[in-house]
């Protein structure tokens, strides 16, 4: 609702700048300094709820501008993908790796292309056990009011690192902290490549992120078929994460869902 109260209002208050504007050069010249004050309050107001606006559609999970997003899958099936953000950074990702083995379960990784050449070995260790890579950009910057030939760069460049790693299957692309506008959007559109988010984040509620149980808790409340967890587990500060996952695995099986990647997860959304 508010991504489209916002842009409304600042319409609204564009139009009013344009017509104090047309007044302004119109009307007698001693309400000038007052019809410039005008302008300037009008402006300020209009700048400012423009940059709400753009802010708030930039994160928007309902929807963007171009192409397609999920979010979640639609689906009765009890399939769920977890999804690891960020690296792959060495140690962290054995750690990882161990657990989903260990559990005898597949997940998706949207790896930073930059990571991935400073950890070389990472890579090709997350493709050896099965695992989907997908694509986070080059920088991990924010893609927002970004040049066609920087969002070109940042997909292309990790796309062939995600390449040089043994992937083999599509490359699907998740924005880093979720952001986008118009060119990221306008870029995967004619590429043919879906975004893709999350429906269920334990770790960005302030009270949740640091403990393991309650992170766990959090994602075995909250699952749905078709749900797309979303996990950091690279870091030192990320440790109540991997602590939590063995426990997300075991809750959600024990709840009779299955682990799929989101590429086998998409498949469910075809069959509807
Ligand atoms: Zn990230």
């Amino acid at each position: 609702m508010i991504e489209i109260v916002i842009p409304l209002l600042a319409a609204v208050a564009l139009g009013g700048l344009g017509l104090r504007g047309w007044h302004l050069f119109r009307g007698p010249a001693r309400s000038r300094v007052y019809l410039i004050l005008r302008l300037v309050v009008v402006g300020l107001v209009t700048m400012l709820l423009v940059t709400v606006s753009v802010w708030r559609f930039s994160k928007s999970r309902r929807t963007q501008l171009f192409g397609g997003m999920v979010t979640r899958v639609e689906t009765s099936e009890p399939v769920v993908a977890l999804t690891f953000d960020d690296g792959p950074e060495a140690g962290d990702t054995e750690e990882i790796l161990a657990i989903l083995e260990a559990k005898g379960v597949q997940a998706t990784f949207f790896v930073i292309g930059r990571a991935l050449a400073e950890n070389p070995a990472e890579g090709p260790r997350i493709v050896a056990a099965g695992h989907e890579l997908g694509n986070h950009t080059y920088s991990h910057r924010q893609m927002l009011g970004v040049k066609y030939s920087t969002v070109k760069e940042e997909i292309e460049q990790t796309d062939a690192l995600i390449r040089a790693a043994g992937y083999k299957g599509a490359i699907h692309f998740r924005p880093p902290y979720g952001k986008r506008f118009i060119v990221l959007p306008y870029y995967l559109h004619t590429h043919r490549r879906k975004t893709i988010y999350w429906n269920i984040e334990p770790e960005s509620y302030s009270d949740i992120v640091g403990n393991s149980d309650l992170i766990t808790a959090h994602v075995l409340e909250n699952l749905t078929p078709g749900a797309i967890i979303l996990l950091h587990a690279m870091g030192e500060s990320r440790a109540a994460t991997r602590q939590a996952v063995p426990g997300i695995i075991e809750g959600a099986l024990a709840q009779g869902y299955q682990f799929v990647t989101v590429s086998e997860l998409l498949e469910y959304t075809k069959t509807q």
